[in-house]
């Protein structure tokens, strides 16, 4: 899943959410830590990862941890950044997807790929899967455990001290909150977010930016 890891700019929505800035800070460093990861462990088994564009078999069916500032950016994204067809196909997807919760496709998985790149959560960041490509339904964690690789796990005390002050918790603080597992007990499964909520976003933001989206 990784791609370019430049840090995406945002000047104006930034100005006025410093959490996306901040957000977008971390979503960088996540890359540049999976980005190294992945060329370490490329290099150790002589082989490059089996992901590659259009594959999208881990963006349906599974658990997809999100904490409240991810959630947000795709909010954010979904509303302030999407356009035209895709925009209407995740639309769609988010009405389509109530009640199914995780059993079905990410309501971002469009015609493929991932409609909120930019924006996609950590876990989504760090996945990554090396042997051969995954067949769809395949249980890697059962399976072949081995080719499954967290990319940019290192990185996660640094990633925090972007992330936790985010709620309010003072530097001082940010260290025994990491270890005490703050952020993931700040997250939800992706599938279990009120889309409902996230297409009257969509909407109002389409109103107001109008003739943009109309
Ligand atoms: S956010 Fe994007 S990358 Fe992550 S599961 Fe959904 S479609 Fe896939």
């Amino acid at each position: 899943m990784s791609q370019a890891s430049a840090r995406l700019r945002y000047p104006e929505h930034e100005a006025r959410h410093p959490w996306l800035a901040k957000l977008l800070d971390a979503y960088q460093l996540c890359d540049e830590a999976a980005r190294a990861d992945l060329a370490r462990e490329s290099a150790r088994r002589g082989a490059p990862p089996a992901c590659m564009r259009g594959c999208h078999v881990c963006c349906v069916g599974q658990v997809v941890p999100v904490s409240a500032f991810e959630a947000l950016g795709l909010w954010w994204f979904a509303a302030e950044q999407l356009e035209g067809e895709t925009r209407a196909h995740v639309r769609a997807n988010l009405s389509g997807h109530a009640g199914h919760e995780h059993a079905q496709a990410c309501p971002f998985l469009v015609l493929g790929a991932c409609a909120v790149y930019q924006a996609r959560p950590f876990t989504c960041r760090q996945h990554h899967v090396f042997g051969r490509p995954c067949r769809p339904g395949e249980n890697l964690r059962e399976d072949r455990p081995g080719d499954i690789v967290n990319a940019g796990q290192d990185a996660a005390r640094a990633l925090a001290g972007l992330v936790i002050p985010l709620y309010g918790v003072a530097e001082a603080d940010v260290d025994w909150r990491f270890e005490s597992g703050y952020v993931q007990s700040r997250s939800r499964d992706l599938h279990s977010l009120p889309f409902e909520n996230l297409i009257h976003h969509m909407d109002a933001a389409a109103r107001r930016n109008s003739p943009r989206h109309a």
